[in-house]
């Protein structure tokens, strides 16, 4: 067997030409586009790297883009007294704070100062209160989002299906396995206490990998046939490498992300959607 790509990276490119069509939109009825700001403590350069990408993909759908930085050695108050600004700017629909942040500030500050209104990639607790309890306005985290809307445009229906969730952050695995979960799967989380995890990822209709570990996932660990979603990014030799072993993995999967070119290019595709979603709930659509 040989799997089926699921091409994250066409569906991004798909998916940003929509989004440009509803900005669009958006900016005549508004006589402005929805806009994101961008708050980046520091300069860790795979941090500036990931903001150079958010820049592009919103600017590339017509949508505004503000980058705002402070020093490495800036202080909480000069940090919350940005986020308290930009809350209260009502052209900033979306507020981004890039982590990891400097040790002397803590992300509490982060999740305790931004208006969850605002909180484009989810990391609030009142949105991932809802997301759990799946009531009311929220905002799912971009990553686990953007895996989702690849099984929801294959038609890879999730209804009774099992699905394996390795890995449990709180940014891609525990909101991932609560995304499956409202779709109706039957959902088992695994993480490193799990026993005998083989046994486990061996079950899984759909087996999701969020580990962080390059190719753990080895062929013998999926269901023949099973759809296989890999979140891992992993750097090895100067090359990009998913949580799976993909060419392995490719002849006993039904379907498979690629790494490069799979669940990494939705991200930033999920932040667009979930900033004009605020947008429009900020001026009451
Ligand atoms: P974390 O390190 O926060 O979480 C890793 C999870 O994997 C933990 O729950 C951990 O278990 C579990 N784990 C670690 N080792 C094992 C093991 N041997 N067996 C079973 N479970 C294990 O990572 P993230 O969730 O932030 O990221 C996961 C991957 O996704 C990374 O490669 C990251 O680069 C990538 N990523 C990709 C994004 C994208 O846009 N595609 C965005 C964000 C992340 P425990 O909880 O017990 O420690």
């Amino acid at each position: 067997m040989t799997a089926q790509i699921l091409d994250g990276k066409a569906l991004a490119k798909t998916m940003s030409r929509e989004l440009a069509e509803q900005v669009a939109a958006f900016e005549q009825a508004h006589g402005w586009a929805p806009g994101i700001a961008v708050v980046q403590v520091g300069a860790d350069p795979a941090s500036s790297w990931y903001v150079k990408q958010i820049n592009k993909s919103f600017t590339g759908v017509g949508m505004r883009f503000a980058l705002h930085t402070l020093e490495a050695d800036a202080q909480a108050d000069a940090l919350t007294g940005l986020i308290q600004q930009l809350n209260a700017d009502p052209q900033t629909n979306g507020i981004i704070v890039q982590m990891p942040l400097p040790k002397h500030l803590p992300q509490s500050l982060v999740t305790d100062t931004l208006d969850p209104r605002k909180d484009v990639d989810g990391i609030h607790p009142i949105n991932a209160g809802r997301l759990l309890q799946q009531s009311g306005d929220f905002y799912a985290p971009a990553t686990p989002a953007g895996g989702m809307e690849i099984l929801r445009r294959y038609g890879i229906d999730l209804k009774g299906k099992h699905a394996v969730m390795v890995g449990r952050s709180n940014i891609v695995g525990r909101p991932m396995a609560l995304l499956m979960l409202h779709e109706h799967a039957t959902v088992t989380i695994c993480h490193s206490r799990t026993r005998d995890l083989q046994s486990i990822t061996r079950q899984g209709d759909i087996l999701v990998a969020a580990i962080g570990k390059a190719k753990m996932i080895t062929a013998d660990m999926i269901r023949p046939g099973a759809v296989v979603i890999d979140f891992g990014v992993n750097v090895v030799d100067d090359k990009l490498q998913g949580d799976v072993d993909t060419e392995a993995a490719m002849e006993v999967a039904g379907y498979i992300t690629p790494v490069p070119g799979g669940t990494g290019p939705m991200t930033n595709v999920m932040l667009i959607t979930n900033t004009l979603t605020a947008a429009r709930r900020q001026v009451g659509e």
